[in-house]
């Protein structure tokens, strides 16, 4: 079996777990990719790549989703604009939101409220903002939601064609809040605006759960009965919509307000509606238990890849960025000299060409177990992003990173490539520079030294080493 096929077997595997309906929204999204990846788009590859994202947290793959969005952020970190960013934010609030993870569903808010409004997306801004009093209102929090529930209704107004759905959803909030900072004549000034708001009938969502609040709205003023009527209104619509969680909510309001009614042979029927709900939801939760369960296990581990190239397991660019400039700042004080070599496969295209970007891949991973196996944990090694490669080594001379490179080169020769009709190997070019011993202060200029001496490298036949 060639490598290539590995990853192929992988696809199949994901492919295989992947149930009911979604399976072939992952299939049309790998072949997305495929495409983008031919065609060597990078705005559609970065599509693909968010797409696939959102595609496997909605199947519960979280390790693909998270795999498939580390992707699109090292391509973000090379030619992202604004809007790739604001899109990388939105699709992990999407992945914190699922895996429950408190503090970082709050900075992915901040990160997007920041950047939305540098952007003058005010729809967006306020999306974020109602997502904000979301939070606050299951904390308790009234006041804080009725804070972020405004500005989200600030933000629709700013917008220019104004977002109904946003103005209803940012006043029944407020009118949440309000109920539960007990005031009623507040909060019934926004059910009367968002009664009589055109849209309201298209909003589904939001209409049941105006009838909802509208029902607590009673209950906590004792008007039980008016109360009881409410929530069966929002309880027809949630069950047309099979919205179990909320149904559950409405439930156990209306048995509640049975007993406070008073009404004996009423609760007898509503008990028997809770019940038969409660199975379905037990049911419903065992399966989504064994998945959470497994996530909040593993999400530890997505997280620390955060900082590696999710191809190879080496660096990401963004970290050995970060990373780079720390060492160089600490190394002008200290006056201690680094070196950089920079390297790049030598007609990958042509390796791709020939044997398909699938070979192309698991060629880029033998390179990267080379550099693991002749370079030190010590060292920072990593992928600058397509058939680039960096490594920075603190305290080594340049001397010492030549025979590196040679050492790299030598090991490369060794490594077959295996394809039907037999083996071949490739080779690299390589551009060596260093600090200076503290005169080079960022990691560009670095980079920018070691890359000139990889282009002569280039120019002058490649397989070779071209140290400053
Ligand atoms: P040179 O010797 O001058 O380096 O020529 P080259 O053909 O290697 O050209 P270059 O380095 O400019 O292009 C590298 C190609 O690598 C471009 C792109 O098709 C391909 N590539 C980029 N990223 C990936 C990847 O993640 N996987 C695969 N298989 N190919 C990639
Ligand atoms: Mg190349």
């Amino acid at each position: 079996m060639s490598e290539g096929n590995l990853i192929y077997f992988h696809k199949q595997a994901v492919l295989n777990r992947v149930k009911g309906s979604k399976r072939p929204l992952v299939d049309n999204a790998y072949q997305m990719l495929e495409d983008a990846l031919k065609a060597e788009d990078s705005q559609a590859i970065m599509a693909a790549y968010l797409y696939m994202g959102r595609i496997f947290l909605r199947a519960g793959e979280v390790e693909e989703a998270f795999r498939h969005m580390s992707a699109y952020r090292e391509l973000c970190a090379k030619s992202g604009g604004d809007m790739d960013w604001l899109r990388y934010h939105q699709a992990h609030f999407e992945l914190y939101q699922f895996t429950n993870n408190g503090t970082k569903v709050m900075g992915t808010l901040e990160a997007i409220m920041k950047l939305g409004e540098k952007m003058e997306k005010h729809n967006i801004v306020g999306d974020a903002y109602l997502q904000l009093s979301h939070i606050l209102l299951e904390e308790g929090d009234h006041n804080a939601a009725l804070e972020a529930a405004d500005k989200a209704l600030q933000q629709a107004e700013l917008h220019e064609r104004q977002s109904e759905i946003l103005k209803v959803r940012g006043k029944l909030d407020k009118a949440e809040a309000q109920i539960g900072l007990w005031n009623f004549s507040d909060s019934e000034l926004l059910f009367e605006e968002v009664k009589t708001t055109a849209a309201l009938d298209r909003l589904f969502n939001e209409k049941t759960r105006f009838y909802e609040l509208r029902g607590a709205w009673f209950a906590k003023q004792k008007k039980y009965e008016e109360a009881f009527d409410a929530y069966t209104i929002a309880k027809e619509m949630a069950e047309s919509s099979k919205d179990l969680e909320q149904l559950k909510r409405i439930q156990e309001e209306r048995c509640r307000l049975c007993e406070l009614i008073g009404d004996s042979k009423l609760g007898f029927s509503v008990q028997k509606e809770y019940i038969a709900l409660l199975t379905e939801i037990h049911h419903n939760e065992l399966a989504k238990a064994a998945v959470k369960m497994e996530i909040q296990h593993n999400i530890a581990e997505y997280e620390r890849r955060a900082n590696t190239d999710f191809l190879t397991g080496l660096y990401n660019r963004s970290y050995i960025e970060t990373t780079a400039d720390e060492w160089l700042r600490k190394a002008a004080v200290i006056r201690e000299n680094l070196v950089c070599i920079v390297f790049d496969i030598d007609d990958f295209k042509a390796i791709n060409d020939e044997n398909g970007h699938l070979f192309g891949d698991e060629a880029i991973k033998l390179v990267s177990q080379a550099c693991s196996e002749i370079f030190r944990e010590e060292d920072l090694v990593g992928r600058f992003g397509g058939d680039e490669f960096v490594i920075i080594l603190k305290g080594a001379s340049l001397e010492i990173g030549r025979k590196k490179a040679e050492q790299l080169a030598e090991a490369l020769q060794e490594v077959q490539l295996e394809k039907e009709g037999g083996a071949f190997t490739l080779t690299i070019s390589i551009g060596i520079s260093d600090n200076g011993a503290g005169a080079v202060k960022t990691f560009k200029e670095l980079f920018h030294l070691a890359d000139t001496q990889l282009y002569k490298a280039k120019q002058s036949g490649k397989n070779r080493i071209i140290v400053s």
